[in-house]
């Protein structure tokens, strides 16, 4: 992607940049950087508080609005042990959404504080937290540029091929492995032009089960250790959602899991479920524990039944 395709973008299709912007400006800081061959700039390396000791991720007494005045979230305070998962369920519009973008350091809270492996969250350098934690949702998966663009927006500055040094496929070894790994090595195989490939608007239009592919394959290239993941009621077909499904887990395997909850089995089969309610956590437990305690889980555990 070039800047000037970026604000062609911009003229014709306003709205969706903007509901893209997140990654967009991503796409356009890595183009800069190789533009003007800009490297990572670590002013806090000898700060060793930012440097995570540990995947335990928590948060303590945690207060965030969007605006002046509402708040959101209300002291929520949680732990993640390494390698377990969490399900936040609850109704819309409970904060679940928000706090999911909080862990994962999109946002910094107003009050109270997130740290993983003992490293405050908002402290760290933006790059040094995409390494460790990542937020995957429904959203923005596909930006314009080629393949081979969008899957090397996952890989940290230091190791983007900047101008002069190495041929712009000297990784691609590492981005079929990555398709591969996602089951999206087939289709993507049977293209002529290969990473070379031009997409999002303008470009091949991907099945909306292609892009999430290309956003699961991007994790596997930035391997963080945590995972947030906003569940989307599924716009794909069952068969494309089951498909992705199985890449998904293996995606997810080993690493930390903070799921949102949309479904059944992804709350059952958690380790711990913290139910949100009006900005709050209001019951914190396993499935067993929390259906056997009558609360909110119970009821909409059965809700959820039909
Ligand atoms: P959930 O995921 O549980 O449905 P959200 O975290 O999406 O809840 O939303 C919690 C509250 O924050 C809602 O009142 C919602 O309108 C508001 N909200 C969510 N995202 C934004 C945003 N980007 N800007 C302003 N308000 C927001
Ligand atoms: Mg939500």
């Amino acid at each position: 992607l070039t800047t000037g395709a970026l604000i062609a973008q911009m003229l014709v299709d306003p709205v969706n940049l903007i509901l893209r912007w997140y990654d967009e400006v991503q796409v356009a800081q890595v183009s800069l950087a190789r533009l003007v061959g800009v490297r990572d700039i670590e002013p806090d390396a000898g700060d060793a508080s930012l440097n995570p000791d540990g995947r335990a991720v928590h948060a303590d007494r945690v207060h965030f609005g969007y605006r002046e005045g509402v708040d959101v979230l209300r002291s929520v305070s949680l732990e993640v042990a390494p390698g377990t998962r969490l399900a936040l369920v609850g109704p819309s519009g409970a904060g679940k959404s928000t706090l999911g973008r909080l862990l994962a350091g999109i946002y910094a809270p107003r009050d109270g504080r997130i740290t993983l492996g003992g490293a405050e969250l908002s402290r760290m350098p933006a790059e040094r937290v995409r390494s460790h934690v990542a937020l995957v949702n429904q959203e923005h998966h596909v930006f314009v540029g080629s393949l081979r663009d969008n899957l090397l927006l996952a890989l940290p500055h230091s190791r983007l091929p900047t101008t002069g040094e190495g041929p712009a496929g000297s990784h691609d070894a590492e981005l079929w492995a990555a398709l591969g790994a996602v089951d999206a090595d087939g289709w993507a195989r049977a293209l002529d032009d290969g990473l070379d490939t031009e997409v999002g608007s303008g470009g091949l239009a991907l099945t909306p089960a292609q892009a999430q592919q290309i956003a699961l394959a991007r994790l596997v290239l930035a391997d963080p250790h945590t995972l947030v993941l906003d569940e989307a009621t599924s716009l794909l077909d069952p068969r494309a959602a089951r498909h992705l499904e199985r890449s998904l887990g293996r995606v997810l395997d080993g690493r930390t899991v903070v799921a949102i909850a949309h479904r059944l089995h992804t709350a059952h089969d958690a380790d711990v479920i913290a139910v949100v309610e009006n900005g709050r956590i209001s019951e914190l437990g396993s499935h067993d524990d929390l259906v056997a305690a009558e609360g909110p889980y119970a009821a909409l555990w059965r809700s959820w039944h039909g």
